[in-house]
C-alpha cells in the first residue's frame, strides 16, 4: 500500500508551501486507500514548540486534510518526533560506522571555518576537505585525548553518478564529485536532517516522497544514505515552488504566509483546497474550465502524472473569487453561522444577541451573503444594522438633517411607532407619508437614512429600517423631529 508523509518542524505556523505538499500527498494516499503520515522534524530545540505542533494539526485538521499515523495519533511505525527515535538513528549511524560508510570527524568550527572561506575566496563551492576521512585509530585516539568530541561524516564515494527518477521531473543525475562527505550526527547525538529524514521515511515504509523543489540537491544525498544502509530507495517526486502574484516570496509580513492568517481572513478551506489543488496540477477537464472540484472529486481525480514543475502563482483574486463562489454556495444558515465570528470579532454584536434573535441576524447577512467574497468582508458591510452606536457623517447631516425634514420625521416616526413590524408594512406607510406630503422621494428617503445610518449610502431604505429594529430608529430619528 501507498504510505507518504509530511515532515514539518513545529517551529512556526504552518506554511503555505508546507500545506500545499502536505495536501498533494493526502489527495494520492486518499487516492490510493494508501496511508498519510504525519511526524515532526523536531530536532531544532530551541525553537520546537508543543503550541506550534498543536496549530499544525488545527490548521490541517480546519483544511480537511486528516492523517492516519502522528504523534497526536499514533500508529505502528512510532514514535512521530524525531527527538523520541534518537536511539534509532545512533543505531543506524552505528550501522554506517562499522560498514566504513561513515567516519568520525573531529575538525573545530575553525578549522572549517578557514576552509569555507578559502572555498569562497577562490569562487568554487565548499566541500569538506576530507582531514579526518583515514585517520587511523592512533590519530583518533590523540583527538579523544585532547577532548575533541567527533561528529559522524558520511564517506560519499568518488567519481560516481547518482541517477534517480522524479515522479515530477522525470530521470536527473548527480556526480558524487560534487558532493562532500556530510554530517549526519552532530557531536551530542544529534542527526542532521538528510539523515534522519532517511532513517525516518525508511523505517515507517514510506513509498513516496512528494515535496518541494528545494528538497532536489537533499536528494542525491539521501540515496547514498539508503544505498549504504542497503534499503530501497522510495518514489521521489518535487513539486514546483509556489510564488505571490509579483513572482516573489510569499511574505510572512503580508500575511500570505501561514494558512493561519488565510483562516483569519475568512477564506472558507473548501475554496482554498480546491484553489490550492489547481497549483501544479491540472484536473481532467481542465481544458474546456473545469475547476470547481470537491474534496471527493479531488481524491477521486488527482493524479501524480498531472502534477508540473511550472511554478505556480498564488493569485490572491482568483482565490477571492473562488471563495466568493464557495459563500454563495452556501445556505444562509450555513452563511451566517460562518460569518458569526468575524462580526463577533469585529466588536459588532455579541454572539448572545446574535442567537436569541437568530431570524434578524440571518436576515441581516442576508443582506451581504452575495456581496462578499471573504468572511472578513462581512462586519464593514453590516456594522449600519448592528452596532449600538452610529458615527454621523457631518457633512450629510448638514445637507440633509435641516428643520425642513421635521414635519415628515414626525409623521414617519408616529407611524413606525405602531406599524406592523414587516417590510410591505413599512414601505408602505413610509411611501404614504411621502406621497401624502407631496415631497420627492429624494427628499424625503436620504434624509432618513442619514438618520438612521449616518451615511448617506445603505442597502434598500426599507429594508434598512426593518432590519435596523423598530427601537433604534425611532431613537436615531427623534432628534430631528
Ligand atoms: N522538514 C522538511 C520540510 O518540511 C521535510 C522535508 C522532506 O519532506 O524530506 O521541508
Amino acid at each position: 500500500t501507498i504510505r507518504v508523509r509530511i515532515a514539518p518542524s513545529p517551529t512556526g505556523p504552518i506554511h503555505v508551501g508546507n500545506v500545499h505538499t502536505a495536501l498533494f500527498n493526502w489527495l494520492w494516499a486518499r487516492k490510493n486507500g494508501g496511508q498519510f503520515i504525519l511526524r515532526f522534524e523536531d530536532t531544532d530545540r530551541e525553537r520546537s514548540r508543543p503550541e506550534w505542533e498543536q496549530v499544525i494539526f488545527e490548521d490541517l485538521a480546519w483544511l480537511g486534510i486528516d492523517w492516519d499515523e502522528g504523534p497526536d495519533k499514533g500508529g505502528p511505525y512510532g514514535p512521530y518526533r524525531q527527538t523520541e527515535r534518537l536511539e534509532l538513528y545512533q543505531k543506524y549511524a552505528q550501522q554506517l560506522l562499522e560498514s566504513g560508510h561513515a567516519y568520525k570527524c573531529y575538525c573545530t568550527k575553525e578549522e572549517e571555518d578557514a576552509d569555507r572561506k578559502e572555498a569562497q575566496e577562490q569562487g568554487r563551492p565548499y566541500q569538506y576537505k576530507g582531514r579526518c576521512r583515514n585517520l587511523t585509530p592512533e590519530q583518533q585516539a590523540a583527538f579523544e585525548a585532547e577532548g575533541r568530541k567527533p561528529v559522524l561524516r558520511f564517506r560519499v564515494p568518488r567519481g560516481e553518478v547518482i541517477r534517480y527518477n522524479d515522479l515530477v521531473r522525470g530521470p536527473i543525475e548527480f556526480p558524487t564529485d560534487s558532493i562532500g562527505d556530510f554530517i549526519i550526527m552532530r557531536a551530542n547525538g544529534i542527526p542532521l536532517y538528510n539523515f534522519a529524514v532517511v532513517i525516518d521515511d525508511a523505517t515507517m515504509k514510506i513509498t513516496h516522497i512528494i515535496r518541494g523543489e528545494g528538497h532536489i540537491p537533499n536528494t542525491p544525498v539521501q540515496i547514498l544514505i539508503y544505498n549504504a544502509l542497503g534499503l530501497p530507495v522510495p518514489e521521489i517526486g518535487h513539486l514546483g515552488h509556489m510564488t505571490n502574484a509579483e513572482r516573489g516570496k510569499l511574505s510572512k509580513r503580508k500575511g500570505e504566509a501561514a494558512i493561519r492568517d488565510y483562516r483569519e481572513q475568512g477564506y472558507l478551506p473548501e475554496a482554498l483546497m480546491n484553489f490550492m489543488s489547481l497549483l501544479g496540477w491540472t484536473p481532467p477537464g481542465a481544458e474546456s474550465g473545469r475547476e470547481f472540484l470537491t474534496r471527493e472529486e479531488l481524491i477521486r481525480d488527482f493524479d501524480l502524472s498531472r502534477v508540473t514543475k511550472a511554478p505556480s502563482v498564488f493569485d490572491r483574486n482568483k482565490l477571492n473569487w473562488m471563495n466568493g463562489v464557495y459563500i454563495r454556495k452556501k445556505s444562509l444558515e450555513e452563511f451566517a453561522e460562518l460569518a458569526l465570528p468575524f462580526v463577533v470579532r469585529a466588536g459588532l454584536c455579541t454572539e448572545e444577541k446574535a442567537r436569541a434573535n437568530w431570524d434578524w441576524f440571518k436576515e441581516v447577512m442576508a443582506q451581504v451573503h452575495e456581496r462578499v467574497e471573504t468572511l472578513a468582508e462581512v462586519p464593514e458591510h453590516v456594522d449600519i444594522f448592528l452596532k449600538d452606536e452610529i458615527v454621523m457623517d457631518q457633512q450629510a447631516a448638514a445637507k440633509f438633517l435641516t428643520d425642513a425634514v421635521k414635519p415628515f420625521f414626525r409623521r414617519v416616526s408616529e407611524g413606525l411607532r405602531t406599524v406592523e413590524w414587516t417590510l410591505p408594512a413599512i414601505e408602505q406607510l413610509v411611501r404614504s407619508i411621502q406621497e401624502e406630503m407631496g415631497l420627492k422621494p429624494k427628499e424625503s428617503f436620504q434624509p432618513i437614512r442619514v438618520a438612521i445610518t449616518g451615511r448617506t449610502a445603505s442597502p434598500g431604505l426599507f429594508e434598512t429600517i426593518y432590519l435596523i429594529g423598530r427601537e433604534r430608529v425611532l431613537e436615531r430619528m427623534a432628534p430631528y423631529c
